[in-house]
């Protein structure tokens, strides 16, 4: 069983308001902590004995388990990741900055890149490292368990659907992700990205 992590931050972010963050916390991200709670209860069963004569692909019960456990996992997984790396000061420092310039040629280059990917996904906008290629992409996912890539690690990770900003900014959805940034925590994306780039697979 998990439990909710409480926010990692108290101070009241730039233009995210606290009532976005309040739902955003409380209510969704503790949803989907219970949800895959529920969900593992459920398998546990299964995986110990139970009756999984009736699995089908089309559908059956032990699908519907499977499907959902990994959609229940990673939105506890990214929504924690989004929340550690808010209220911070935004400004950028450390040893992900040097990387980012490396691989992309500038910060500009990174924001823009990166924003413009918040803009076309759905949900999620995620710089991973690759622990296969030593490697750091970037992945957009329209499902919090699609598009993603196994063997690669999360380092930054950014809430695009419209519950995380429209009670701010309505549609302005660009404005709410140069707000993203004001509030980046870059020393914590810092130590994510060290412990992240000593993984090889
Ligand atoms: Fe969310």
């Amino acid at each position: 069983m998990s439990e909710p992590k409480p926010l990692p931050f108290s101070a009241p972010l730039q233009g995210i308001s606290e009532k976005t963050i309040a739902i955003h916390h409380d209510k969704l991200y503790v949803g989907y902590v219970n949800k895959k709670n529920e969900i593992a209860e459920k398998l546990k069963t299964l995986s110990h004995g139970g009756d999984v004569s009736t699995a089908n692909q089309t559908y059956s019960e032990l699908r519907a388990l499977k499907t959902d456990e990994t959609f229940a996992i990673n939105g506890v997984y990214l929504h924690e990741g989004y929340f550690d790396l808010l209220g911070g000061d935004g400004k950028p420092s450390g040893v992900l900055l040097d990387a980012l310039t490396e691989k992309y040629g500038s910060l500009d280059n990174f924001l823009n890149y990166f924003n413009a990917c918040g803009m076309a996904a759905r949900g999620w906008v995620v710089l991973a490292w690759d622990t296969r290629e030593q490697t750091l992409r970037i992945f957009t996912a329209d499902a919090h368990n699609q598009g993603g890539v196994w063997g690669a690690l999360p380092v930054i990770i950014l809430d695009v659907y419209e519950h995380a900003y429209f009670i701010d900014y309505g549609s302005d959805r660009k404005a709410y992700i140069a707000d993203y940034w004001k509030n980046f925590n870059w020393a914590k994306a810092n130590e994510l990205f060290s412990k992240a780039v000593g993984c090889r697979l």
